[in-house]
């Protein structure tokens, strides 16, 4: 990393990018890399994780990250925060409210930070960046988590009612709420899966009630939700002669994947099961998932859509990092032990190929790809995987560096900067790590 003093911040790629290295084209870009396989990732030169390895990085026997590695861990997070904040007028300037690429998603992280460090200036600036988002977003058609006002509203909710606002928590949570109507509705053709459809909505409504004590969401609300997603799955299947019994389609696509496809609406749809029915579990959730399961790759990755062939694509929203999760779930809740086997074979295909030359982001890099070992150690207490996501985060420590396409988005939460912020935090307290608004 450059020395931050030293550079102007007009100039937003001389911070993220050594001094003989530019934004340039793929094909020279790759040939200043010895150590990239393909074009999309380069080879993992991490030793993997053995026990009588004593690299500083895990504590064997303790489950936990080690006091050097996590010292290391500290300092480098709060540099990146530095540089964050110090581009504050190129991100703030953007026209974009949203989680996934805006200034929510900027607030986000400032939240994240600003609790796992005690910092209540975090969590302030976090709620005057929040409001001004919700006041923003003026179509009722934008109801997600990630890219409408769901987010915002949840977010200043949660944060508002921890400052014993309640009132004004309840003003917002009354109008998230207002949203159902439109989202439940048969003919608002509304997609299903996570960024732009109900299961997005259903990330809201999880999230608050994950949050506030009591939870305000009435059951009934979910659970009209949980059902229009279900059975727009088996019409879509049904008329489409799918062998999974739910389908969906978004842009006549039957995406899998974690953003956009089966893989996300099903891991909300687990993680709502309270509200699911047994039914709706056994006949339609479940043999989703071995229908699902069928499609994963010898590498142990998984294709983007049904239309697609192609073992190439390692990110959270295309491909094995986001399966990872819900699979892990899948096996907890159904106790089939080649659930753990898939998720398992998941983190593989990651550690081999998922540093990736796209870059660091959550959505489609590095940081999003760690989740999947966080999601392994989290479920198997395997040291393992917490020593992978280690290494994982110690690539993102050179933010930049490793990367041959600048995000459209350098700063957001989904594909930029933010997000790795919100990565590396969440190192911190690996046991309570979760993928923002995919894992609630
Ligand atoms: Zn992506």
């Amino acid at each position: 990393m450059l020395g931050k003093k030293s550079i102007p911040t007009s100039n937003l790629y001389l911070i993220y990018y050594p001094r003989n290295f530019s934004i340039l084209e793929s094909d020279t870009c790759y040939r200043n890399w010895a150590s990239m396989d393909s074009n999309r990732y380069y080879r993992n030169q991490f030793d993997d994780y053995a026990s009588s390895g004593n690299l500083n990085i895990v504590v064997n026997d303790g489950s936990m990250i080690h006091d050097a590695f996590k010292s290391v861990l500290t300092v480098e997070t709060k540099k990146l925060m530095e540089i964050l904040e110090e581009n504050e007028r190129m991100w703030l300037s953007r026209d974009d409210y949203s989680v996934y690429t805006g200034s929510a998603g900027i607030a986000y992280t400032f939240y994240h930070y600003g609790k796992s460090f005690n910092d209540a200036a975090y969590i302030k600036k976090a709620t005057g960046l929040l409001e001004r988002c919700v006041t923003k977003f003026k179509s009722r058609h934008e109801i997600t988590f990630l890219t409408g006002v769901v987010g915002p509203l949840a977010l200043t909710a949660v944060i508002l009612h921890s400052q014993r606002k309640e009132e004004e928590a309840k003003q917002l949570i009354l109008k998230l709420k207002s949203l159902a109507t439109y989202v439940i509705e048969k003919r608002s053709d509304v997609p299903d899966e996570l960024l732009y459809g109900r299961a997005g909505y259903l990330s809201g409504l999880l999230y608050i009630n994950a949050n506030i004590s009591p939870p305000p969401i009435e059951p009934d609300i979910i659970k009209q939700v949980v059902t229009t997603i279900i059975n727009s799955g088996r019409m879509y299947a049904s008329a489409n002669h799918c062998q999974s019994p739910l389908m969906y389609s978004w842009h006549e696509t039957e995406y899998l994947g974690a953003a956009h496809g089966l893989a996300g609406i099903l891991y909300l749809l687990l993680q709502a099961r309270q509200y699911l029915t047994q039914v709706q579990m056994d006949s339609y959730v479940k043999p989703s998932l071995y229908f699902l399961q069928r499609l994963q790759f010898p590498s142990g990755n998984f294709p983007s859509s049904m239309e697609s062939h192609s073992d190439k694509l390692i990110h959270w929203c295309h491909g094995a990092p986001g399966m990872s999760a819900l699979f892990c779930l899948a096996h907890k809740v159904f106790e089939d032990n080649t659930f753990l086997d898939t998720a398992v074979r998941c983190a593989e295909v990651i550690w081999q190929r998922g540093l990736l030359t796209k870059g660091y982001g959550i959505c489609h890099g590095v940081s999003g790809n760690a989740y999947a070992f966080l999601h392994l150690f989290q479920h198997t207490q395997d040291i393992k995987y917490l020593y992978r996501a280690c290494r994982f985060a110690e690539w993102c420590f050179h933010y930049g560096t490793h990367q041959c396409r600048a995000p459209d988005r350098p700063f957001s939460m989904f594909e930029g900067l933010a997000g790795v912020i919100y990565f590396l935090v969440d190192m911190q307290q690996p046991h309570m790590a979760k993928f923002p608004s995919y894992d609630i």
